[in-house]
């Protein structure tokens, strides 16, 4: 179904006044314009060479799944930015997770880390930058096979943000969907954790759905934000232009669903707002036979957040809300033994308490 759009509130429903100030404190600090977005990216034509694969070279095993080896790999990824990997990432009962790239992007670390103190985070990031100082960032969206249907958890940046972005390692999630055995009319369900173009932008391609078979499902307050022309222009064109291509095209389709709290996709995947990344922000949960995968989309934005649970980035739109909730899942996360994903973060594995945070951790 297609949710008749609702009146903004007086209030600012979509409550983005915190990450307006972020922005607007950065632009006088560094760039011109609103467009702080646009800025930070636009600088990058880089060699994709494998700084990011530093940090994600551990070897992940974890019990009871089949264990996802970035390191075994890695010369895949080193120049194209998409990863073709057939094998599922992991399995819990019937279901099978695959992570699905879509590239990768490099940002600077004030983007990332907004409010991390300089010498933590100099240390913190020793090793995984690039030439240019900046950190490479990868697009991992997720598929997940059911025995009766197939989802896709986000689409990527898509080849037309990635031109338009400057970035061509990026905009490859058809290509890692083909290399997984899969085509686009394979999958049932798209769900969309939020509206920001990385996520988002591979549901058009060439101008069309990608998907147009497959239901869509995104968390109503992050529908209702993102299809709202008053709230979309308070914010940095670089974050709206894509939520206002990409989100009338399945408006007008009719082929989007949106869930109010936490809502069963399908059996055993729930979507389950989490909300300060953006204010629908939602994760997902899979579950089966006592096992639990959840991927967190971008309730964390690389792994020093989780050892810092308390760093910002410059996109959290909502900062307080940002770090209540990331905390609340990490500690979910650990007390439940589930295995962890993130769509920036390279490594999968499960939490644990770290001194004042957490980390994600990996046995041999
Ligand atoms: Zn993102």
């Amino acid at each position: 179904m297609v949710v008749a759009r609702r009146p903004i509130r007086p209030s600012s429903y979509c409550n983005l006044q915190p990450a307006q100030r972020i922005l607007e404190h950065r632009h006088r600090k560094r760039v011109s314009g609103p467009a702080l977005v646009h800025k930070s990216l636009a600088r990058l034509n880089r060699s994709w060479e494998s700084t990011f694969l530093t940090a994600c070279s551990r070897r992940l095993v974890v019990p009871s799944w089949e264990a996802y080896t970035m390191s075994d790999h890695a010369d895949d990824r080193s120049q194209a930015g998409g990863t073709v990997d057939p094998k599922p990432a992991f399995k819990i009962g019937d279901f099978a997770g695959y992570i699905i790239s879509d590239g990768q992007v490099p940002y600077s670390t004030d983007f990332v880390f907004s409010n991390a103190p300089a010498g933590v985070l100099q240390s913190g990031l020793a090793g995984r930058l690039d030439e240019r100082g900046e950190l490479q960032l990868p697009y991992h969206c997720l598929l997940v096979t059911t025995p009766s249907q197939n989802l896709l958890v986000d689409a990527g940046l898509g080849q037309a943000a990635a031109a338009a972005w400057g970035v061509p390692a990026a905009g490859r999630m058809l290509e890692s969907l083909a290399g997984t055995g899969f085509s686009p009319a394979d999958i049932d369900v798209v769900v969309i954790s939020h509206g920001h173009p990385d996520h988002i932008g591979g549901l058009v391609d060439g101008g069309k759905l990608t998907f147009p078979g497959a239901r869509h499902v995104i968390e109503a307050r992050e529908w209702d934000c993102w299809t709202d022309e008053d709230q979309l222009a308070r914010l940095p064109d670089g974050l709206t232009e894509t939520a206002r291509v990409v989100l009338p095209l399945l408006a007008q389709a009719d082929v989007v669903d949106v869930g109010r709290g936490e809502t069963e996709v399908v059996p055993g995947v729930h979507l389950v707002p989490a909300p300060g990344h953006t204010n629908g922000h939602s994760v997902v949960t899979v579950a089966s036979e006592g096992q639990q995968a959840i991927f967190l989309a971008d309730a964390v934005l690389d792994e020093l957040h989780f050892t810092h649970p308390r760093w910002l980035s410059a996109v959290d739109m909502m900062p307080d809300e940002t770090i209540a909730t990331r905390i609340r899942l990490l500690d979910e996360a650990a007390r439940d033994s589930s295995l962890v994903l993130a769509y920036h973060v390279a490594g999968i594995g499960q939490v644990e308490h770290h001194h004042d945070g957490y980390r994600l951790f990996t046995q041999q």
